[in-house]
């Protein structure tokens, strides 16, 4: 870099690298992240090396000058790497990736202290609805006016009114104050001997400080936590920041009192529902080095960590790790080749790994870490299949004889049963009994959602939502509506006519919104106050009841209808996940699987508990359909809001398919979505054998054809969904 050019990675995915002045008295070195004029705004960047951002050069007179170095450590050459290899790799801007590392202008931005408010206890002079509302909901809280305005759903004005009259009083917060240091050897926990094994690898691998990718495969309950909590302990003697990812932020609170009792304090957290100062404080401690672990969805994956030193990914075979819209990538995928960049161990910790991970494992490029048995002798569940071709519940009911018994059996021995559905809301389809009439969401190629608890209407893709009618919109009948099919709220209202005196908790993102409303749930269960659990997905990992005997799955099929190419393997996941919550303490689990394909290898698999079986099969499948890890796919997806212009767009970039031996193009077709929050969308489908250079042909293809500028073009590597 010459001592008075910069050019910049510009935080716009519209622009390309752009060349600055460096003013007299400011020193910036590559990484640096700096602020430049923009016509007549200010715009972010991150100072690069030239050669990896080639542009157009610019004479040194007609250089802009840089407007100010941001007070942050200057991005490092590790992190570089990984935005050009993520843009690279996912056939995304530069500046879209760089920007989940920047994540929060606020973190670089804003004031080191801050103004928050919380009650003073004092009255206010007049009550009313609006204000006695704020004051209920208030209690304990402390944020800035607009967060405390989101929180107790009231305007901002009305908080403001509440200030001026000294009920609302304003506190002074330092932002960046630190965090309290996790110890290590605050509360050591024997280890058994398999544990001790894959522990004492581990921690090789971290003192090593190399690239090192693990698979820990271990069933459910083996202590894949704990043994992974060793090498995290090693991490923080060696001084070196940990990053934990975990699928799901409503498991983090159960992860975080775990961690707290092993280390003493709990680690940082990071997620999108973050507060401004508490997403600044957090930034700028994995930057400087301070913050010691960071646990956190995917998005805690790109941060500027300064002395990364082991990557944890937990229930590695999540999809929630996959992100489907912005930059698609998978943060599994990802975090291995931040491990790389990193030169780190990275562990993918899981059950049920990905098919693409067991096959990294087998061949090498991972190593596997196993766990075969639980921890303290506890034994894996017993699961019988419920045939319900044979065993029909009757009309408007889910639950067969069998499970039903099952539940009664586990309520009068004081024990707790769960009900795995993975279908939010009440009924997936809502019809008019006189007219045939279905209630469809205006955006989106999708049935709405009754949800009673709400009492909405709700379109599960845009998040539309509507009062149900009391007449048909067509036919104008009145009390005419009828549910269709079963939601976890239907299964819990057919629990309470099974079972009167049980006490149901529905458990989905709905009723579990928020990491205390997680908290609450835990401590009823631990407490014993609940004796059916009735949940989607959200039930089937991380949790750990002892008293849990019986897990019952409504309906193993769901999973398998669609075109999904991973369906088989989702479907064999979320069950033997869900059945893994059985009989985690001293009394044996049962589990009772319901399904009307009782001999669908996966189905067959799950009951006979042969995960290699299972395997195998889908292995074969694979192999046969060119699927990964077998072979590649991509997907491209053209929308518009205006149909024609979607269908013309995709069909033009159909008519420029390159024609190669080892890539095959399927379309442009509709999308099974059609419609989604008002987009016509149109797909096609690349499978490419693993000779391909899958990347560089999609980036050929699509730089030729334009355009209108309503249409949107998107490209989605190594797909999950295939709606
Ligand atoms: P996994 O992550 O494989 O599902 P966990 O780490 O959650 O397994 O362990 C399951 C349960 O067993 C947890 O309650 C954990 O605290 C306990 N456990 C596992 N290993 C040990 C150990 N060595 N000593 C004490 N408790 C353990
Ligand atoms: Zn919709």
């Amino acid at each position: 870099m010459s001592i008075n050019r910069a050019r910049l990675l510009v935080m716009n995915a519209a622009l390309g690298p752009l060349d600055y002045r460096v003013p007299e008295g400011m020193s910036v070195e590559y990484g640096s992240v700096v602020v430049a004029p923009l016509g007549p705004r200010q715009i972010m960047g991150i100072v690069w090396e030239e050669a990896k951002l080639p542009a157009h050069s610019v004479p040194d007179e007609k250089l802009r000058p840089l407007l100010g170095l941001v007070d942050v450590p200057p991005i490092r050459a590790e992190l570089r790497r990984l935005i050009e290899w993520t843009a690279d790799y996912y056939i995304a801007p530069m500046a879209a990736v760089a920007r989940m590392v920047i994540s929060s202008g606020g973190a670089l931005r804003g004031p080191a202290t801050m103004t928050e408010y919380r009650l003073s206890g004092g009255m206010p002079e007049r009550m009313t609805p609006q204000r006695e509302a704020a004051l209920e909901a208030l209690e304990g809280e402390q944020a800035t006016i607009r967060e405390l305005a989101g929180i107790a759903g009231v305007s901002e004005g009305v908080l403001r009114g509440l200030v001026n009259q000294g009920v609302l009083e304003p506190v002074e917060v330092d932002v960046d104050r630190p965090y309290p240091r996790a110890a290590p050897g605050h509360a050591v926990v024997e280890l058994s001997e398999d544990q001790q094994a894959v522990a004492a690898r581990l921690v090789e691998a971290v003192q090593a400080e190399e690239f090192a990718p693990f698979l820990l495969d271990g069933v459910t309950g083996s202590g894949k936590t704990e043994t992974y909590f060793e090498a995290v302990a090693q991490a923080l003697r060696q001084d070196r920041q940990v990053l934990v990812l975990l699928p799901e932020i409503a498991l983090t609170e159960a992860f975080l009192s775990r961690f707290e009792d092993r280390f003493g304090t709990a680690p940082i957290v990071w997620h999108s529902s973050l507060k401004s100062t508490e997403r600044r404080r957090a930034w700028r401690a994995i930057a400087s080095g301070e913050a010691q672990v960071v646990v956190g969805a995917r998005s805690a994956l790109f941060l500027p960590y300064a002395n990364l030193g082991l990557i944890v990914v937990d229930e590695a075979h999540e999809i929630s790790f996959k992100q489907e819209d912005g930059v698609r990538y998978n943060a599994r995928d990802v975090a291995v080749m931040r491990s790389h960049f990193e030169r780190i161990p990275v562990v993918l910790a899981s059950a049920t790994p990905a098919l693409e991970s067991l096959h990294m494992a087998d061949s090498g490029t991972y190593e596997k870490l196993v766990l075969p048995s639980r921890y303290g002798g506890a034994t894996l569940p017993t699961i019988k299949l419920v045939n319900l071709t044979e065993e029909q519940p009757g009309r408007g009911a889910w639950i067969a004889a069998p499970l039903r018994a099952a539940l009664e059996d586990r309520l009068e021995k004081g024990e707790q049963s769960l009900l795995f559905l993975n279908r939010r809301g009440y009924a997936p389809l809502t019809l008019c009994r006189n007219c045939g009439f279905r209630f469809q969401c205006p955006n989106c190629s999708a049935w709405l959602v009754e949800h009673r608890l709400s009492r909405r209407l709700s379109c599960h893709h845009c998040g539309h939502e509507t009062k149900p009618p009391e007449r048909c919109p067509e036919c104008g009948e009145e009390e005419c509506l009828v549910a269709c099919g079963p939601g976890v709220e239907r299964i819990a209202d057919e629990v309470a006519e099974i079972l009167p005196d049980a006490r149901v908790a529905l458990v989905t993102s709905d009723t579990i919104n928020s990491p205390e409303k997680a908290a609450e749930f835990v401590a009823q269960a631990e407490a014993k106050a609940i004796d059916v659990i009735v949940g989607t997905q959200l039930v089937t990992k991380g949790f750990h009841f002892p008293e849990l005997t019986l897990v019952g799955v409504i309906d193993a099929d769901l999973g398998l209808e669609g075109g999904d190419l991973r369906a088989a393997e989702r479907t064999y996941q979320q069950v033997a996940q869900v059945a893994g919550r059985a009989g985690r303490g001293s009394k044996p689990g049962e589990v009772l699987i319901q399904t009307r394909h009782p001999d669908a290898p996966v189905i067959a698999a799950l009951e006979a508990g042969d995960r290699d079986a299972f395997y195998e099969a889908e292995t074969e499948s694979r192999r046969h359909a060119g699927a990964p890890p077998f072979g590649r796919w991509a997907a491209i997806i053209v929308s518009s809001e205006d149909d024609s212009e979607a269908r013309e767009a995709a069909n033009r970039i159909g008519t420029t398919r390159p024609f190669l031996d080892d890539v095959m193009i399927l379309g442009p077709a509709p999308a099974p979505l059609a419609l989604l929050r008002n987009r016509y969308r149109y797909r096609l489908l690349l499978n490419a054998r693993r000779t391909a250079n899958l990347q560089a042909v999609i980036r050929d293809w699509l730089r030729q054809v334009d355009h209108p500028p309503g249409v949107r073009v998107g490209v989605d590597i190594d797909p999950y969904s295939f709606v």
